[in-house]
Order: C-alpha cells, then sequence, then structure tokens
C-alpha cells in the first residue's frame, strides 16, 4: 500500500514550497488510493516555535490536504510527534554502535566550538575522528569508563571513508555520493533525542512508508539516510525517493525566499504568520486574498504538467492527473502575476453560493445594510462583476455604486463637453424611463439609443455621461445591465442628482 509522509518541522510558518511538498505528497498517495500522514518532525528543540504545529494543521485545512494520520487523528502508528516518540531511539542507535556503524562521542560543545575557531572548515569526519575524543579514538576501556561516570555524549555515525553511494531518485534517476565528503553526523544528541537523521529513518520504517516526497535541500542528506537504512538492517523496506525541484526566484536566480517576497510585494507564506518572537507578521496567500483552490492549483504546476498545455486543474484532476513521470528536474520559477491569475480564473469558476460569505462580509466592513439587499440581488451583482475580480476584495472597488450612490463623480469626463441639449436629453429619458413598466436591460437600451438618434448627438457623447451618472466613473460592466439591478427609482434619482 502506498503511504507517504509530509514531516514538517515546526519552526515557523509553512512556505509555498512546504506546502507543495505536502500537495505532491497527497497528490501521490491519493492518484494511488494511499495514505497521507502528517508527522510532526520536532526533535531540535532549539528551533521549535510555539503556535507553528497549529498553523501546520490550519493551513493544510485550508488548502484541503487533510491527513488520514496525523497527531491529531492518530492512526495505528503514533505518536505522530517526534518528540513523543523519544525512548523509540537510542535502541537504534546503540545498535548501530554495537555492529561498528556508529560511535560514541564525548567532545562537549565547547570542545567542539574551539576546534572550529581553529579551522574554519572543521567537520567530524574519517579524516580526523581518530583525533577527536570518542570511542573509536579512546578504546573500548576509557569509553566504558565515561559511559559509566555518566559523562555526556553523543552518537555519530561511521561514514565509510571512500565509498560510492547510489540510489534511483524517481524524478532525478541515478544518484550517487562520494562517502568521503559527508561528514559523521550526529545520531543521538547528549540530551537522547534523536536528530533528523535517525529519526527520519527510524520512523519512516516504523510508519510503513512507501515513498518520500521531499525538497531538493534535503537531496545532500540522503546518502546518510541510504547508509542508516542498510546499517540498521532495514534495506529491503527503505522507501522510494522523489526530491522535488526548487522553486526559484521570479527572475530564475537561486531559490525563492521569504525575503524575494518582502523585497517584490508578494506573499510567500500560505497565511499570515506572526512571529512570536518579534511579533512581526508577515502576509500569507490566503489573508492576500486567494482561493484555496487557486492556491493549490497554481502550486500543482509549479514542476509539474500533464503533458498537455492544460494550466487549470481542480483538486480531483490533479489527483487523477498526477504522474511522477511529468515532475521536472529543472527549478520551476515563481511568478506572482501567473498566481493572481490563477485566482482570478478560480473566482469565476467558483460558485455565487460559495463567493456569498466572503462577499458579505466586504459589504458589512463598508458599512451595507445586509437586512435591504437580497442574496438573489448580490449573486446578480456578482454574475457581472465577478470577471473582473483578481481577488474577492475586489467586489467593493467594482460594485460598491451598486449598493450606495457614487461617492465621487468624475466630473471632468463629462464637464468641457456638457451642454444644453444634454440636460435636456436626460430629462427627456427620464420622463420616457419613469414611463417605462417594464424594466430590464433590453427594454432600456433600445429605448435609450431610440433617444439618441432621435436627438442627433454621437452615442458615445452619451452613454459615457450616463455611465458616469450610475457608477460615478468610467468603469463596470454593461451599463444597461446596470441600470436594470439598480431599478427605477434609483436610476431616476442618480440622472437628476447629476445633472445640473
Ligand atoms: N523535517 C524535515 C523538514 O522539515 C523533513 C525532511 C524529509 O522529508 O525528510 O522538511
Amino acid at each position: 500500500k502506498v503511504r507517504v509522509r509530509f514531516a514538517p518541522s515546526p519552526t515557523g510558518g509553512l512556505h509555498l514550497g512546504g506546502v507543495r511538498t505536502a500537495l505532491f505528497n497527497y497528490l501521490f498517495a491519493k492518484h494511488h488510493q494511499g495514505d497521507f500522514i502528517l508527522r510532526i518532525e520536532d526533535t531540535d528543540q532549539t528551533r521549535f516555535v510555539p503556535g507553528a504545529e497549529e498553523y501546520i494543521k490550519e493551513c493544510l485545512q485550508w488548502c484541503g490536504l487533510n491527513p488520514d494520520e496525523s497527531p491529531w487523528n492518530e492512526g495505528a502508528f503514533g505518536p505522530y510527534r517526534q518528540s513523543e516518540r523519544k525512548p523509540s531511539y537510542r535502541q537504534y542507535a546503540e545498535d548501530l554502535v554495537k555492529k561498528g556503524y556508529a560511535y560514541y562521542a564525548f567532545d562537549t560543545s565547547a570542545e567542539l566550538e574551539e576546534q572550529r575557531k581553529l579551522q574554519p572548515n572543521f567537520r567530524y569526519a574519517h579524516d580526523n575522528r581518530m583525533q577527536l575524543r570518542n570511542s573509536l579514538s579512546l578504546g573500548a576501556e576509557e569509553t566504558a569508563k565515561l559511559l559509566e561516570s555518566g559523562a555526556p555524549h553523543t552518537i555519530r555515525i561511521k561514514m565509510p571513508e571512500d565509498e560510492v553511494i547510489s540510489f534511483e531518485d524517481m524524478i532525478r534517476g541515478r544518484v550517487s555520493f562520494e562517502t568521503k565528503l559527508v561528514d559523521d553526523k550526529v545520531l543521538l544528541k547528549a540530551d537522547g533525542m534523536p536528530t533528523y537523521h535517525l529519526a527520519v529513518v527510524v520512523d519512516d520504517k516504523a510508519m510503513q512508508i512507501s515513498h518520500v516526497f521531499r525538497g531538493e535541500e534535503w537531496l545532500p542528506s540522503a546518502p546518510v539516510h541510504l547508509l542508516l537504512w542498510e546499517y540498521l538492517g532495514w534495506k529491503d523496506d527503505m522507501p522510494e525517493w522523489a526530491h522535488l525541484p526548487l522553486i526559484l526566484k521570479p527572475d530564475g536566480n537561486g531559490k525563492l525566499s521569504k525575503r524575494d517576497g518582502d523585497r517584490l510585494g508578494f506573499p510567500v507564506y500560505a497565511m499570515n504568520w506572526a512571529d512570536p518572537k518579534t511579533g512581526d507578521l508577515t502576509t500569507g496567500f490566503r489573508e492576500r486574498g486567494f482561493l484555496p483552490e487557486a492556491f493549490v492549483n497554481m502550486l500543482g504546476v509549479l514542476g509539474w504538467n500533464d503533458g498537455t498545455e492544460q494550466e487549470l486543474f481542480s483538486m480531483d484532476e490533479l489527483i487523477s492527473k498526477f504522474s511522477v513521470e511529468r515532475i521536472s528536474k529543472a527549478g520551476a520559477k515563481f511568478d506572482f502575476e501567473k498566481a493572481k491569475w490563477f485566482n482570478q480564473e478560480w473566482i469565476k469558476r467558483t460558485e455565487n453560493a460559495d463567493l456569498m460569505p466572503q462577499v458579505k462580509a466586504i459589504l458589512s466592513k463598508n458599512n451595507v445594510d445586509l437586512g435591504i439587499f437580497s442574496d438573489t440581488f448580490i449573486a446578480s451583482i456578482l454574475d457581472l462583476v465577478k470577471e473582473r475580480l483578481t481577488y474577492i476584495e475586489d467586489f467593493w472597488e467594482q460594485a460598491s455604486f451598486f449598493f450606495q450612490k457614487p461617492a465621487q463623480y468624475d466630473v471632468d469626463a463629462v464637464k468641457p463637453k456638457w451642454n444644453a441639449d444634454k440636460t435636456a436629453f436626460f430629462q427627456a429619458v427620464s420622463n420616457e424611463f419613469a414611463g417605462q413598466s417594464t424594466w430590464d436591460a433590453s427594454t432600456l437600451e433600445p429605448l435609450f439609443k431610440g433617444k439618441i438618434a432621435e436627438s442627433g448627438m454621437k452615442i458615445g457623447e452619451l452613454m459615457m455621461p450616463f455611465r458616469i451618472m450610475l457608477v460615478g466613473g468610467k468603469f463596470g460592466p454593461d451599463v444597461f445591465k446596470i441600470a436594470e439591478l439598480l431599478g427605477k427609482e434609483e436610476v431616476l434619482e442618480r440622472i437628476a442628482l447629476a445633472l445640473p
């Protein structure tokens, strides 16, 4: 059975790259009727940030990526927080020491700090481990004594001196590493907590993970993980790996970072994130006005396509069409203008009823008395202005005139060419309108245009002022549709109000 996991560390808000990793895991799982698991990787207590786990939960919910198993919805493989699995890791680290694949290291952090000062490129590795304080350099007797006396120690993996390790990545194909370039990573820390490297392998095994989709930044750790799977005797159970391409800056120059967002004025986090230490608020896609469907669609095609020109995909379509073969090896450029286009398209595709709560909230915020306007009325307006909205918030800018008289008029657009004939024209039109019993665009338009023909004036000279009388400016949908929705009384009032 396909079982994949999204394994974030609760260190802050979720970057769009993190959500894309979650999404690709989810799509792969659901495509294969498998399970999508959320595991919180919180073994590094120094990087733990309060609120981050709640954020992850809410974010996955907002995106519709609901885990089959998680800390809040445990399956048969719990607990789903690594800190709560702490007692399970030591035995594996000890086992590796016994088999000669790992060793105890007694160097204190002060000692290691000293080394780093002496050599800026210091790393704990095969070429210097015999000069440091560990069970390999000290020997069995000394080691036993130290352990007995309770000397603080870590357990480090003993990387082979000169081997080539390779594996078959689902996206990149064959990937190889030289072990001489990899240092002896800590597996178990002095406080008994595993490091990420040990925990990720132990838990992927324990939770029967079949495939791992993770960011390219984890590729350098792969040789350590491969060796651990082998050394622990679990090689046959090792998941298949796919390292996802980077998300690049808009200009393609390097990895997208939060700072690029700040600099270029676009969100990088999924939802607002308030740093609990500094209180700094980083705006997220959600609060910026993105629909989750648009956000997910945009992420789904960052580094993946279905082989056609299609760009708009619902979650269900992504699930049915997803294939690892179509994930690109090359980094994917993030383009905020494109992200906005996805939002526009998804607003158009979303049912009015689903947009209604947000639209009503915008109206209330602008002091519109919702008791006066029916849902049907608001929905007809949505139909008219929907395609002009990049964000739902634009609704007010595009449609406020349906709910209140224009706050100001674009006088400059009409005044210079105004004359008595035009005033007379609108008075005559008003009289004609007043006698109308059918009030809809298809009646008003021929009537208005007929009057223009009678007057001998040009169509544009009168249409534009009519629009400004109703709307306040030179924008908005079809003016007769606007007139229809405003209703007779309101249209007559607005014309009268605007006439000199
Ligand atoms: N805890 C790691 C992270 O924060 C997970 C890496 C992995 O998926 O192996 O991204």
